[in-house]
């Protein structure tokens, strides 16, 4: 089945400090998919006004801003992913944008406003329950951040730095990442809690509270059949809900020393993501040949998300301020890109052959091992 990602932007409201600032806003929600961004800075002929020629108009699947609940974006973008994950389909949420913007809110939320990892599990174990006449079905979730381009285990941070391998279907799998078997969203959410606390939170000038490494939750739905349905057949869908670390360029945030090689590390993450999508987009196909995904531990890990195996939503955010149009102006370049973007999606399969020869395998392994001794 061919699949373009599906690109959406949000618009968070402006906050305290850009008021102080007097900032004026430049992106202007138009209709339900469209976004004005105007130039704040003068016209040289008419210092009065604004630089009319220089606003920019983009178009993409579905535009938010301060008026929009959590629920509103969730049921315009994510929701649609569920089925497939019940189904047997990869799929993937990302939110992209500089520090401040709002990906975290969007992603986990507060209490009072979950956002798509709490709405998006809730509906993922709905359907699970309503397919449990007819199938035998097991969850598990793992939780890792990627931070200076090494992959820490968020429910096992003493486990040490893990490791990216390819198994014998071309799909990436993270190496001894816990994997936890779970039953229900809010257990996740407590693991999520548990695992943030483990998060790699350091101030920046941009903003306090920023994160500087990419979070990843990554959520493997294993369906089997019973009864009447095939009970030969495993259905594995996987979905990756990822909260990237700021875009901003490291020269905007001031940094010096250690914050400077953390920020050319995100800026390698950021970087490689932007060139796959460039290259993605520019051959309007699945030529992934061409795309350098090993060029970083982000890209290699959402390699199946971009090019590949995936179904695929990003949620790029925006600050509404004249104070940051230079941000929201490659933001909003960097989201448009990654629509162009074609790839062809397929249920994932694992038939009881495929296990038996799984489990031959590690059968003449230990009597090989018995031998020796
Ligand atoms: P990021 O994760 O991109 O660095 P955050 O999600 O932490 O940004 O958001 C920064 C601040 O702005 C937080 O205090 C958050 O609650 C607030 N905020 C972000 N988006 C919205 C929104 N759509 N509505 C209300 N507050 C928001
Ligand atoms: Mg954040």
């Amino acid at each position: 089945m061919a699949s373009s990602p599906q690109v959406a932007l949000r618009i968070r409201p402006l906050n305290d400090t850009e008021l102080e600032e007097g900032a004026a806003v430049t992106a202007h929600k138009v209709g339900d998919q469209m976004v004005v961004l105007m130039d704040p800075s003068e016209d040289p002929e008419d210092p009065l006004r604004t630089h009319r020629s220089r606003e920019k108009t983009f178009i993409f699947d579905a535009v938010f801003d301060q008026h929009a609940s959590q629920e509103d974006v969730y049921l315009a973008t994510t929701q649609q992913l569920v089925e497939g994950v019940v189904s047997g389909y990869n799929a993937t949420v990302f939110a992209y944008g500089p520090s401040g913007t709002g990906k975290t809110h969007t992603m986990l939320g507060m209490d009072t406003e979950p956002g798509i990892y709490l709405q998006t599990l809730s509906d993922l174990f709905q359907a699970i329950e309503e397919t449990r006449d007819s199938t035998d079905c097991s969850v598990s979730m793992s939780y890792l951040e990627i931070y200076n381009e090494v992959i820490r285990d968020l429910l096992s941070p003493s486990s040490g730095f893990l490791d990216l391998r390819e198994d014998s279907r071309g799909s990436i799998q993270i190496a001894g990442i816990t994997e936890v078997a779970t039953s229900n969203a809010q257990e996740i959410m407590q693991l999520l809690t548990k695992g943030n606390r483990q998060r790699t939170q350091e101030p920046t000038a941009t903003n306090k509270t920023s994160s500087r490494s990419h979070a990843v939750l990554q959520v493997i739905v294993r369906r089997r059949g019973r009864g009447a349905h095939p009970a030969e057949e495993v259905r594995v869908g996987r979905l990756f809900m990822v909260d990237l670390a700021g875009s901003e360029r490291a020269s905007q945030t001031q940094n010096q020393g250690k914050r400077m090689k953390e920020g050319a590390h995100i800026n390698r993450s950021l970087l490689a993501l932007g060139n796959c999508i460039n290259a993605l987009s520019e051959k309007g196909g699945s030529r992934a040949q061409y795309v350098n995904f090993r060029d970083s531990k982000l890209t290699r890990l959402l390699k199946d998300a971009l090019g590949g195996n995936s179904r695929t939503v990003m949620i790029a955010h925006i600050s509404p301020a004249s104070t940051h149009f230079e941000e929201s102006r490659t933001t909003l370049l960097y989201a448009y890109r990654a629509k162009n973007i074609k790839t062809r999606v397929k249920r994932n399969l694992l038939s009881v052959s495929y296990h038996i020869t799984q489990y031959t395998d590690v059968i003449s392994d230990l009597r090989g091992q018995i031998q020796c001794l």
